[in-house]
Parts: structure tokens; C-alpha cells; sequence
């Protein structure tokens, strides 16, 4: 008997598959990376600031140490380059934004924002439309997410099932669950906006994003290893490619890519850069946003042996490492989840019985 079936192929059920490993655990995972793109699409940020408030993101210090421990770990494990360090340029539109930055640059955000303001020409720029001074986002970076996956495929296929888990297939005793010839303690659900099918808890309550993201190329285009921030991101790509990002839509929630979409994204980027570009690429996906906009973590209200890893909205790259950790030690230390990311806060929607 394995110690978990893990469902979903996206980067909640990857992070939670390598995390298992660390732990020395067993698993199967049971995904179809074709159902949802929205890992797939990610441009892998992560950022410690919310620019809107310039406050810190929600525990940026504790998130972004263990994901560079995580990503670096599993780096080594899958001999691939995932993460790149790169400082977010952010333009100030008034002058007052400047004043703004510059002190809580030398105050409580001092980890996290340069205090020097710089212009495009030390930073060595080319056709970026950015103010003349601009500020720079520390300890930010990217994940290359698609490598990640295809990365931890391969890493993982002995333990892969390629195809559509189908939960009424799912049979569960007091200590163990059985699925075709699979014999499991426990299950895991990481299926992103599809939890919604999931009659075990698609009671849980979602708010999805879909997002859309383009792929450009721009031989008079020169970011180096930053990313351009105004109303919108543009980030270089090792393949020399940009990517350009992203929408939010709340009412249509289908994974096709639109026109609007498209035209979004091109006069964002008529905001960020300066030259000629080619669209090589426009790709769409549903973002698991919470009700909430907290994860959705622990096991299910009427079986101790069912467990939902969801909920990673639009920073999946830096919640998921520290969350999948704390699922680990929630699972085998028996110690409690943080309030703020335990699927109990949602128990009261929850019709079924409980036990
Ligand atoms: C345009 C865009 C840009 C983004 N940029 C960033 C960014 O820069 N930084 C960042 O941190 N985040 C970003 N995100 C958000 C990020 O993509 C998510 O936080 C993260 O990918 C969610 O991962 P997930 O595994 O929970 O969900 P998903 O990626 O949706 O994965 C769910 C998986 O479950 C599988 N599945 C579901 N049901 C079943 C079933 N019944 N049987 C088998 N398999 C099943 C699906 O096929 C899929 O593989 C972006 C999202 C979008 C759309």
C-alpha cells in the first residue's frame, strides 16, 4: 500500500510529489496535463511587493527563502536550470510614487526595495519605455514552470498515470482507498479550477482567473535578466523570446485564447516597450483563485483520508514550496495548518456528513 494518490499534473501536485520524496513517502500521481493549462501558461513570477498598496506581499520573507531551498533542491534532483534571479523594474508615474518608494525603501521594505533609483542607461536597456528613474524589486525571480513540469514528468514516471482521474472510481475504507489497481492510504487533490467536477469537495470556494499571456519576439528589445512592470509585465525568456502579461477575467471562463484578450495585452505592451515585435504565441488559462485569495489546504470534513492542495490563485510559484511543506507536517507531525490557508474555514459549506 502507498502512502498517497496525488491528482492533478500542474505545479500544486508537482511541489507536492517532490515534497513527498523529501519525506521519504510513496505515491502515485493520477493526472491529465491536457484538462488545464493554466501551469502550463504561468510566466513563473515571484514578487514580494503588491505594487498597488507598495506594501509587502502576504509573508513574502518567510515564502521567498523556502522557495529558492525548494526550487534549488529540486534543481539539483532534476539537473535542469528552474530559476532565475531578476530584479523587477517598476516606472513611477508622479512624482509623489518616487517620494513613496524611496521611503520605504530605507524603511520597513528595505529587503526588498533598491534604495537607489536608477535610470535605463546603468541598467543597460534597450527601446524598455520606463520613466527616467525607475526603482528595482529585490529577491524577485522567475520559475521556468513548463520545464519544471516536463522535468518532474520524467523524474516521476514510474509513479505517473496518465490520464483522467474519474472519482467515482474512488472507493473508501476506514484505513486505506483503493482506485483501479491502485492501493492508497491517503489522496490528494491538486486539480486547480477543475476541483469544481471533484464531488468530494468541489464545495470549496473558488473564484477563478482566466489569464492570458502572449509570446513575442523583439531583436531591438534589450531587459536582460529583469522584468519590465507597468500595468503589466514583459520578461525575457532563455530561448530569446518575451513574454507578455497578463489579463484577468472573471465571467468568461473558458481556457480559449480571445481577441480581447489579445488587444489587452497589446496595448499593455505599447506601454512597455519601444520597437517592432513579431506575436509568436497567445496562450489562456484559469488561475484557482480563492474566495478568499488564500490556499486551500487540509483534509476533507467527512474523510480523514482525503486531502485538498488548491487554491494558489496568481502566486502558486511562491505559495506552493512553504505550503506543501506545512501539508507535510500537518499530515505527519500531526501540526496544525495556519487558520488563514485550512480548507476548515470552508467546512460550513460543506452539505455532506460529517464526521
Ligand atoms: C496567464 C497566467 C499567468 C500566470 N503567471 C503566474 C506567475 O507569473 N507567477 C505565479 O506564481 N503564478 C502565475 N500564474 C498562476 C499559476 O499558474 C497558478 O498559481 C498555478 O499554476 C496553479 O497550479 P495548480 O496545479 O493548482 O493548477 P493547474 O495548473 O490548473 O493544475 C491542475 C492540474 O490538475 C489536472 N486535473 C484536474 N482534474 C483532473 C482529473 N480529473 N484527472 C486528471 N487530472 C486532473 C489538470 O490537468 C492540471 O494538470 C499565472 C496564471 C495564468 C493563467
Amino acid at each position: 500500500m502507498i502512502d498517497f494518490i496525488i491528482v492533478g499534473r500542474g505545479l500544486a501536485a508537482s511541489v507536492i510529489a517532490h515534497t513527498l520524496l523529501e519525506e521519504k513517502r510513496s505515491f502515485k500521481i493520477i493526472g491529465n496535463q491536457n484538462l488545464s493549462s493554466c501551469s502550463k501558461v504561468a510566466a513563473g513570477i515571484w514578487n514580494p511587493i503588491v505594487f498597488k498598496r507598495l506594501t509587502k506581499s502576504w509573508l513574502a520573507n518567510e515564502l521567498i527563502v523556502y522557495l529558492n531551498e525548494f526550487y534549488s533542491n529540486c534543481e539539483r534532483r532534476l539537473d535542469k536550470k528552474l530559476i532565475t534571479q531578476r530584479s523587477i523594474i517598476r516606472s513611477f508615474v508622479e512624482e509623489q510614487e518616487k517620494k513613496l518608494w524611496l521611503n520605504k525603501a530605507s524603511l520597513e521594505l528595505s529587503e526588498f526595495l533598491d534604495d537607489t533609483l536608477r535610470d535605463d542607461n546603468s541598467l543597460d536597456l534597450l527601446n524598455c519605455k520606463i520613466s527616467k528613474q525607475v526603482g528595482l524589486v529585490k529577491q524577485s525571480g522567475n520559475l521556468n514552470v513548463i520545464e519544471f513540469l516536463n522535468a518532474t514528468d520524467h523524474f516521476f514516471k514510474e509513479h505517473l498515470m496518465d490520464e483522467t482521474f474519474e472519482h467515482e472510481q474512488l472507493k473508501i475504507d476506514a484505513d486505506h482507498l483503493s482506485y483501479k489497481n491502485v492501493i492508497a492510504k491517503n489522496i490528494i487533490f491538486c486539480e486547480g479550477y477543475l476541483v469544481k467536477n471533484n464531488p468530494f469537495f468541489n464545495w470549496v470556494p473558488l473564484k477563478p482567473a482566466k489569464g492570458e499571456i502572449l509570446e513575442i519576439t523583439a531583436p531591438d528589445l534589450k531587459i536582460k535578466e529583469h522584468i519590465l512592470n507597468k500595468n503589466g509585465f514583459i520578461m525575457g525568456q532563455s530561448n530569446g523570446t518575451f513574454k507578455v502579461g497578463a489579463t484577468y477575467e472573471w465571467t468568461d471562463l473558458d481556457e480559449e485564447k480571445t481577441q480581447k484578450g489579445f488587444h489587452e495585452l497589446e496595448e499593455k505592451l505599447a506601454q512597455l516597450i519601444n520597437c517592432n515585435y513579431t506575436i509568436t504565441r497567445q496562450q489562456a488559462g484559469i488561475r484557482p483563485s480563492s474566495s478568499d485569495r488564500r490556499p486551500i489546504i487540509g483534509a476533507h470534513p467527512g474523510y480523514n483520508n482525503l486531502f485538498i492542495f488548491n487554491g494558489l490563485g496568481t502566486k502558486g510559484v511562491m505559495l506552493a514550496p512553504y505550503f506543501a511543506k506545512k501539508f507535510v507536517n500537518f499530515y505527519l507531525q500531526k501540526e496544525a495548518l495556519p487558520t488563514e490557508v485550512n480548507v476548515v474555514r470552508f467546512y460550513s459549506l460543506y452539505a455532506g456528513e460529517k464526521k
